[in-house]
């Protein structure tokens, strides 16, 4: 089947694109015939037909991907031969390359171009993983008894992946990449707001040649639905989770109620400090990204702005220009840098926040409401430090702006937050980027720059920002079981 093609098990009268759950490389309706639309937030339009799943389509794809784990060549495959797989996946990822950024753009209205970049995020993702697994060396310890004990890195088993709206395509690979180099199966459930791109992946997945079973797709709500029945599911050896923290909170219950290990990437409110010593170009440049780049819905946002009391007046006329030169359009243009929010339900959580600012005592630097689902780069100075737009994660295009006298009041205020996702500082002193860079509690630490990751290094969160870590080798030990082999190999 070509990914432009409907499947003709699901009769609909919609002239939309369907897009199904994938399960044992059959992409099926719902058990019941239940569908929902996906609505492209700039026209906010419905614009693809999607499989509505239930706990029943969550229990199919899970005997799905226990038996392709039990049963199949998956795991008895030879690393080589899963990342020659694993990267003509990549290799399709990146041919497709159109097709799945639109389907992430229409689905939450990112911009295209950045979309694209998540697509190529996404192909190598999957090269990565392939790559580090196959390369992999393990521990031989030699020990004084005459005995050598070693390490086998064993697949943990059948995978969830639990995913967000805000990179798609991109989180979801981070996840399938490692789970499945490794030698398991998965079920990915994509969020709601953007299902389309994962069935697409799952698609060139069948075109790769991927055995049946080995990756699943099933769509759906979380609570009390998909989500929860995945959770729960005995036969579930690890739970990879993306999402808020009060989710992340919910999942980590049940999970520990079945001993299943779980990883949790959850939500965040990054400091970002500008010191006087800045290189002010490269600070603004940065911070725009920071705040603006995705209309705020990352994670990793910089959402708190402290800058040095000395630079403030030059730093801010700067930042609220760069601010300003972000006109909204549609995000399927090429020229778009900024687009709407992802959803009515999401745009109105975050209208709450902009609509509450001068109730709060902050005032607006710029930004405000746009058309339709847009909220405007928005900067908000004055806030006292316990209101909810400065303690609470927005997740929209809203940073909370603060001067600050001294480097340890920076730090401060930096962790003030039951979040430690991820911090940036800005300064040229090398002194003190170190300093500052140890003295915070945040999983990822930028100094001078944003968003750059090496897949190498452990990615995840203190605090409220979540539970382990993922990346090179903590990706590995969070999807395989460690075993220990003792030999005896002397007698004497
Ligand atoms: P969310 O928690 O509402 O939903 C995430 C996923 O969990 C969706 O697929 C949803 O259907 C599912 N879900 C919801 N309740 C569930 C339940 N009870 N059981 C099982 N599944 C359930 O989050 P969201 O609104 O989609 O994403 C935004 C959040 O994700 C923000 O807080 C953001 O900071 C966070 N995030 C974190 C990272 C990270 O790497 N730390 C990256 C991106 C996004």
């Amino acid at each position: 089947m070509t990914t432009t093609e409907t499947v003709d098990t699901v009769p609909t009268e919609s002239t939309r694109p369907f897009f199904g759950h994938v399960i044992g490389n059959q992409e099926i309706g719902s058990i019941d015939g239940a569908t929902f639309e996906s609505v492209d937030p700039w026209g906010r339009e419905p614009w693809a037909d999607v499989a509505l799943g239930t706990a029943a389509d969550a229990d199919a794809a899970v005997t799905a991907a226990r038996t392709a784990f039990d049963e199949g060549p998956w795991p008895r495959m030879g690393f080589h031969e899963r990342a020659r797989l694993i990267h003509r996946l990549a290799d399709l990822i990146e041919e497709h390359t159109d097709e799945l950024a639109m389907a992430d753009t229409r689905d939450m209205g990112k911009p295209i171009t950045q979309a694209r970049h998540d697509v190529a995020r996404s192909a190598q993702n999957f090269r990565f993983f392939a790559d580090h697994a196959r390369l992999s060396v393990a521990e031989t310890l030699p020990m004084d008894t005459g005995h050598h004990t070693y390490t086998r890195y064993e697949a943990a088993g059948v995978v969830v992946a639990i995913a967000p709206w805000n990179f798609p395509l991109m989180l979801e690979t981070w996840k399938v990449a490692p789970a499945l180099a490794w030698g398991n199966t998965v079920v990915l459930k994509p969020a709601e707001d953007t299902p389309t791109s994962a069935t697409i992946l799952a698609r060139l997945a069948i075109e790769a040649g991927f055995p049946e079973g080995v990756f699943n797709v099933v769509h759906g709500y979380g609570p009390d639905s998909v989500g929860s029945a995945l959770t729960e599911d005995t036969r579930v050896d690890r739970i990879t989770f993306t999402g808020e923290s009060g989710t992340g909170k919910v999942i980590g219950k049940v999970a520990a109620g079945n001993l299943t290990p779980v990883s949790l990437e959850l939500g965040g409110k990054g400091a970002n400090i500008v010191f006087a010593d800045a290189d002010l170009d490269n600070a603004v440049h940065w911070s725009v990204q920071a705040i603006f780049r995705n209309a705020g819905q990352v994670c990793l946002a910089g959402s708190r702005l402290f800058v040095a009391r000395e630079i403030y007046d030059e730093f801010m006329e700067r930042f609220v220009a760069a601010a300003q030169a972000l006109v909204p359009a549609d995000p399927k243009t090429e020229e778009s840098a900024f687009g709407p929010l992802a959803s009515q339900e999401h745009y109105d959580k975050v209208r709450g926040y902009l609509d509450s600012v001068e109730d709060e005592g902050g005032t607006i630097a710029t930004g405000g409401a746009g058309e339709g689902l847009v909220i405007r780069p928005t900067i908000v100075t004055g806030l006292p430090l316990d209101a909810p737009h400065v303690t609470q994660e927005i997740f929209g295009p809203l940073v909370v702006v603060h001067p600050f006298d001294t480097e340890a009041e920076a730090v401060h205020l930096a962790n003030d937050t039951p979040y430690g996702l991820n911090a940036m500082v800005f300064t040229e002193n090398l002194h003190r980027a170190h300093r500052v860079s140890a003295q915070l509690d945040a999983g990822t630490v930028w100094v001078n720059c944003f968003f750059i990751r090496d897949l190498r290094a452990p990615f995840g969160g203190f605090g409220d920002s979540g539970v382990g870590r993922e990346g090179g080798l903590f990706s590995r030990d969070f999807f395989t079981e460690p075993k220990a082999v003792v030999m005896q190999i002397s007698t004497e």
